[in-house]
């Protein structure tokens, strides 16, 4: 049954792709950006006023003059049609959380029998993809199936490959006839200009900076797991749901932590390389990669870029994982938890602020004025994430992620931010009026002119906090692996915009009222450490003392569940929030949160689903046949007993998911909040039971009647 060396020698022969391997001359000369229509490269192929015009446009974010449309157009499909595009897209980001493209061909027939290329500046600016599929929350309803896209031209249009030919990819946005948002790009660029608008004044305040715009900065590390393709599809768990609902835990798991930063394995290493280059030629700063803590598990991190750019270049980097691990006889699992009792995998987002010079409002710097904006700045992080507590939690909420956040697994589902000891010794002494570092003697005991130094880099690490600051930036780490990044940036966005609008605004009151600036931003500071401070934690987050003291002791929100969770999304305060800076109507809000129901439904149930197919059809015949041979040999009681449990478990499985049909048919309606709780509290503990007995026979039935790969087999042979 097992073919183990039919994998391993696969892994031997993987094909190789000659195009994969370039030089680092290649890649800096050549690769790099190559396959990305950059504004610079659109500038050689427009007349200078077009040109002008189109810049023009985009600064002001606004929809592109009709006047210049097609001029632009038929230089991107020129350019796109170099590159051996036949096809074009409008690429977006429906609500599922992953990309959507519909394919159209450049080649229209000309009525003479012959075909022309055609691309207009219509089909540019605008498309109308039959939007009825797509998850709308009720803001649309099917019979009204139209959706519109529009071109977001501050990220650039891209060249996507395949064996035979290419695609112009045009990443837009995607919104309704009423112009509600169906996407995740829409609020997250309106939360970067509210941020700007928030940000931008506030900065001024200081005089120090130059910048005249401010964005959010966004690195985001993406951890997978790689398994031989041929397990992958002797697992029908894997192939439905991208997780192992079975499979007993093997007599090695990551305890001898040898994996992490390991000598990569070769084929994982010629897999990586050819991704990357593909990458590169996206014009996605790919800069890591290594072994990940668990057997079998990687990572990959980019270099930072503006956060609406890093969204779409994190979609397109999970994309490009997926396909490339299939040349080389592999599956690329993105899923949260593939495998219980190994850690999981998730989705570090590295964020900052910064202005168009290039400046980085969290890098605490060398002079007073740095470290005095730094303080505020930062300080107006520890507010937003303290009276935000519960839309970090959501925006990180699914059933995948529940796995880690709410199980006893990094980073756990109550937020807390991770100072680090030297910064935390600068906020609590400037909290108590003594100022200074505590090592340089002449600079304490003033409370306002004694703004320190401040370490760049602070040293220390702490690898179990949801929420970290690491040197010069915040690391949101609670992000799943799989999901899309832009909602959770989208709130990071808005709640620092709030927080510091609140400041800035104390601040020029401060100021409008002669006071020192200095002196004024001390108080401020530290009356938001003062009030904020609970948010703040440097111990283990692992700890069970820390649930304790976080919910008991500080009254921190421990939102375990997603259900728990997405509940508060339309919370008042959160609906105001959004509206004030006009990031997510009330409608659009409560569209999201009824989506996130409907996907945690949908995913448990066909977990479910496949927990009791592969019980009834796989595991039960084998411990059957397994019976069988034993019988001559007088049977085996171990195996009898555990086939019965296992019988009866799935047996109540069944039960559980046949109650929700009945109730449903009670309720005379499906209720999407109510089917969410019945698969949460019934049918996710159901599918335990019957894991558990399934596992106890995996340890107990032949080896070779056994119908599924081990994680034996899944994690060590590569
Ligand atoms: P660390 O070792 O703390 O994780 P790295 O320098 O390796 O730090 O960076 C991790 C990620 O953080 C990278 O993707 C990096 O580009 C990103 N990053 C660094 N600086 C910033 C910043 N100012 N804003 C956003 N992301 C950043
Ligand atoms: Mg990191």
């Amino acid at each position: 049954m097992n073919h183990d060396f039919d994998v391993i020698s696969a892994a031997r022969n993987w094909r190789t792709d000659a195009s994969a391997s370039a030089t680092p001359h290649d890649i800096v000369t050549g690769v790099y950006a190559s396959d990305v229509l950059t504004l610079e490269g659109l500038k050689t192929r427009l007349s200078k006023p077009t040109f002008k015009s189109l810049q023009a446009t985009l600064e002001r974010g606004a929809t592109l003059d009709p006047t210049i449309a097609d001029t632009v157009a038929l230089a991107m499909k020129t350019w796109a049609m170099e590159k051996g595009a036949t096809h074009y897209t409008h690429w977006f980001h429906p609500l599922t959380g992953s990309t959507a493209e519909k394919h159209d061909s450049f080649v229209s027939p000309d009525g003479d029998g012959a075909a022309i290329a055609a691309f207009s500046g219509k089909e540019l600016i605008q498309a109308e993809p039959d939007a009825s599929s797509f998850p709308s929350g009720g803001l649309r309803a099917t019979f009204e199936a139209r959706g519109y896209t529009a071109w977001d031209a501050s990220s650039p249009a891209f060249i996507m490959r395949h064996a035979n030919g290419a695609t112009l990819c045009i990443p837009t946005a995607f919104a309704s006839w009423t112009g509600e948002a169906l996407d995740h790009k829409t609020p997250l660029l309106r939360s970067v200009e509210a941020l700007n608008k928030a940000v931008t004044p506030a900065l001024k305040l200081f005089g120090a900076s130059e910048g005249t715009r401010v964005s959010s900065t966004l690195g985001a590390e993406q951890e997978y797991f790689l398994i031989a393709e041929e397990y992958f599809y002797r697992r029908p768990d894997l192939v439905m749901t991208g997780r192992t609902l079975f499979g007993a835990q093997p007599p090695r798991g990551q305890e001898l932590e040898d994996h992490y930063f390991g000598a990569i394995p070769d084929r994982v290493l010629s897999f990586m390389t050819d991704a990357e280059t593909q990458l590169y030629a996206l014009g996605i700063p790919v800069k890591t990669r290594h072994n990940e803590v668990a057997p079998g598990q990687f990572e990959i991190a980019p270099i930072f870029e503006d956060s609406n750019i890093a969204a779409d270049h994190q979609q397109l980097t999970m994309q490009v994982l997926r396909n490339t691990a299939r040349k080389y006889g592999l599956v690329a699992l993105l899923h949260e938890k593939p495998f219980a009792g190994v850690n999981g995998s998730g989705k570090h987002c590295n964020w900052s602020m910064a202005t168009n010079k290039g400046e980085n409002l969290l890098e605490p710097g060398d002079t007073p004025h740095e470290n005095l904006q730094f303080l505020f700045f930062t300080s107006a992080v520890i507010k937003a994430v303290d009276d935000h507590q519960d839309l970090l939690r959501i925006s990180v909420a699914s059933a995948s992620n529940d796995h880690r956040l709410g199980a006893n697994e990094a980073p756990p589902a109550i937020l807390s931010i991770f100072l680090g000891s030297e910064l935390t010794e600068i906020f609590d002494r400037l909290e108590s009026g003594q100022g200074g570092r505590g090592s340089e003697a002449g600079l304490l005991g003033l409370g306002t002119n004694v703004l320190p130094p401040l370490p760049r880099h602070a040293g220390d690490r702490n690898r179990t906090s949801p929420f970290a600051f690491t040197g010069n930036k915040f690391e949101f780490r609670a992000a799943g692996s799989s999901q899309s990044i832009s909602f959770p940036i989208t709130v990071l966005n808005t709640i620092v915009a709030d927080a510091v609008s609140e400041l800035a605004a104390e601040l020029e009151a401060k100021l409008g009222a002669g006071e020192d600036l200095n002196a004024a931003v001390a108080d401020i500071v530290k009356a938001t450490y003062t009030k904020h401070k609970r948010i703040v934690f440097n111990g283990d987050g692992y700890s069970e003392e820390w649930h304790q003291e976080a919910e008991h002791g500080r009254g921190l929100l421990n939102l375990r569940t997603t259900l728990d969770a997405v509940e508060h999304l339309t919370d008042g305060k959160n609906g105001a929030l959004f509206a004030k800076f006009g990031v997510l109507s009330d409608r659009e809000l409560a569209a999201r949160q009824e989506i996130m129901y409907d996907i945690y439904f949908k995913t448990v149930n066909i977990e479910g689903e496949t927990t009791e197919y592969m019980a009834r059809t796989m595991m039960l015949p084998a411990a059957v046949k397994y019976l069988g041979e034993l019988h001559a040999a007088g049977g085996s009681r171990a195996v009898k007993a555990l086939a019965g449990e296992l019988e009866a478990a799935t047996d109540a499985l069944y039960d559980a998911t046949q109650a929700l049909s009945e109730h449903n048919a009670a309720l005379g309606g499906d209720e999407v909040h109510e089917k969410a709780h019945h698969m949460r509290d019934h049918v996710l503990p159901a599918m335990q039971q019957v894991r558990v007995a399934a596992d106890r026979l995996e340890k107990l039935v032949a080896e070779a009647h056994w119908p599924l790969p081990t994680y034996r087999q899944m994690l060590f042979v590569k």
